[in-house]
């Protein structure tokens, strides 16, 4: 079974492996295969999923919905997200105002046929609303109990410290923080993580296997495998495009002597890698179909030694962005 971490300092349990839908439900996989994902996850003992109210335009959220439709609420932590645009895009229908973010949960709700989120995330940073209205109306909306906990993403160290001061003030706090984090990606380490640790929040971190990019099926000189994400014309493939270089995949070939040595396969050495970050809550992992998950849950647990974290980052060089 998948262990459990708690969300930074809060008293929430989540699941060390998450399971996000972007790119996948509502988009890449039919209904039926999302499901059958969620469906998965749950027999693997992955009780934390991670929406957002613009992935696929809210389908995403009604997809997941439907997929929990008859799982005991309480036995399940959602988290969702607002900042993007969604549906008519309409002047008010992106942001952090506070119109925008008591509008959004009530959508957001609706559509994934609950009366609560456990986790209400920020998206992104709003630099055109004043951070005080930002706050106050996440603080109204904790206390109305449509959300049991707030969370930013990608927000930068002064912006979390800010925002931390103000919800203090406001009688909440901000548990969580939402950033890219893999082996290929190390950005948060300098200032986010250190920022966060003293401010009680823990990472929930998205892409770990850089899209799939670390799972090593990506070769160099060679075209991607049918189905996978970097073939996806609804969006998928622009997306991964920035990772899709000779000189990254080369690299990443590099690490399967590592993981084979420790008796995993690459997907699981990128999940086993980002938990190796104590300030790291969650790794919020993607998957276009059960097989995935079944094989990536299997890094739950799993502790590198200092041998091979040194062999990870011999291996990869220059290609790791911090
Ligand atoms: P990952 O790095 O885990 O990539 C997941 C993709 O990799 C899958 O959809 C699948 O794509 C491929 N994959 C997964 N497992 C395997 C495997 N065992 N073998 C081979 N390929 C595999 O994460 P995502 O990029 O999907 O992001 C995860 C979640 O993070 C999102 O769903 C979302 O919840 C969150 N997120 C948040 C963002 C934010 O701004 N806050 C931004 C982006 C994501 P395929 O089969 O199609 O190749």
């Amino acid at each position: 079974m998948v262990a459990y971490r708690h969300l930074g300092s809060s008293g929430l349990r989540v699941t060390e492996i998450t399971y996000g839908n972007w790119l996948t439900h509502g988009s890449q996989v039919e209904a039926d295969t999302a499901t059958q994902c969620v469906h998965t996850a749950l027999d693997l003992g992955i009780t934390t999923f991670d929406t957002a109210d613009t992935y696929a335009n809210t389908k995403a959220e009604e997809v997941l919905g439907k997929a929990l439709a008859g799982t005991r609420r309480d036995g399940v932590e959602i988290f969702t997200k607002v900042y993007f645009p969604i549906q008519d895009k309409g002047a008010n229908d992106s942001g952090l105002s506070r119109k925008h973010i008591l509008r959004g949960i009530e959508g957001s709700l609706k559509r994934l046929g609950t009366d609560y989120v456990d986790l209400l995330q920020a998206h992104r940073y709003d630099d055109a609303t004043p951070l005080e209205e930002t706050m106050q109306a996440f603080a109204d909306v904790v206390r109305s109990g449509k959300a049991l906990y707030i969370g930013v993403s990608e927000w930068t160290a002064e912006q979390i410290r800010a925002g931390q001061e103000l919800a203090t003030q406001m009688g909440f706090r901000l548990v969580s923080n939402q950033p890219q984090y893999s082996m290929l990606w190390r950005v948060i380490e300098d200032k986010v993580v250190p920022t966060s640790e003293e401010l009680g929040m823990g990472q929930v971190v998205w892409s770990p296997m850089a899209e799939g990019v670390l799972s090593g099926k990506y070769l160099p000189g060679q075209q991607p495998p049918a189905g996978s994400r970097a073939t996806d014309e609804r969006g998928g493939k622009d997306m991964i495009a920035g990772w899709m270089r000779d000189e990254v995949l080369t690299a990443v070939q590099s690490l399967r002597p590592i993981a084979d040595e420790a008796g995993l396969t690459m997907p699981q050495l990128a999940i086993a890698w980002v938990l190796q970050n104590p300030n790291v809550s969650a790794a919020l992992v993607g998957a276009s179909r059960p097989q995935q998950l079944e094989e990536n849950v299997k890094a739950s647990g799993v502790r590198l030694d200092a041998d091979m974290m040194a062999a990870i980052d011999q291996a990869l060089g220059d290609v790791v962005e911090r």
